[in-house]
C-alpha cells in the first residue's frame, strides 16, 4: 500500500498526506487550534500561584484551569478521533502549558 507523504508546512515533518489538513501534521493542527487556551491556561496558572504566595484562597483559579483544561480537550476531540490519541495530544498540550510557567519563572 503506498501512502503518499507530504511535509508539514508548520514542524517540516514528513507524514502521511491522509493526515495532514491544510498541509499540517496532526501534531500542528493541535498546537494551533489550542494556542489560545494554552495562554489562558499558564494566565490562569501564574495567577494562582501568585494568590497561593499571598496564602489567597485558590479553588476558583483551580476550578477555572479546570475548565479550560476541559476545554482544550474538547478541541483536540474534534481534531483526533481516537480516544486514546486524543488523550495522548492533551497530556502534552498541558505539559507545555505547565513547563511555560517554568520558563517565565526561570526555574
Ligand atoms: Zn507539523
Amino acid at each position: 500500500m503506498s501512502s503518499l507523504l507530504i511535509f508539514c508546512r508548520d514542524c517540516g515533518k514528513q507524514v502521511p498526506s491522509s493526515q495532514t489538513k491544510n498541509g499540517l501534521c496532526v501534531e500542528c493542527q493541535v498546537r494551533h487550534s489550542v494556542a489560545d487556551l494554552r495562554d489562558e491556561h499558564a494566565r490562569l496558572w501564574r495567577k494562582r500561584e501568585r494568590y497561593r504566595s499571598q496564602n489567597a484562597n485558590v479553588e476558583q483559579i483551580g476550578r477555572q484551569i479546570a475548565r479550560v483544561e476541559d476545554r482544550m480537550g474538547q478541541r483536540i476531540k474534534e481534531l483526533v478521533s481516537n480516544d486514546r490519541e486524543a488523550a495522548d495530544h492533551l497530556r502534552r498540550e498541558l505539559e507545555a502549558a505547565r513547563g511555560q510557567r517554568y520558563t517565565i519563572k526561570g526555574v
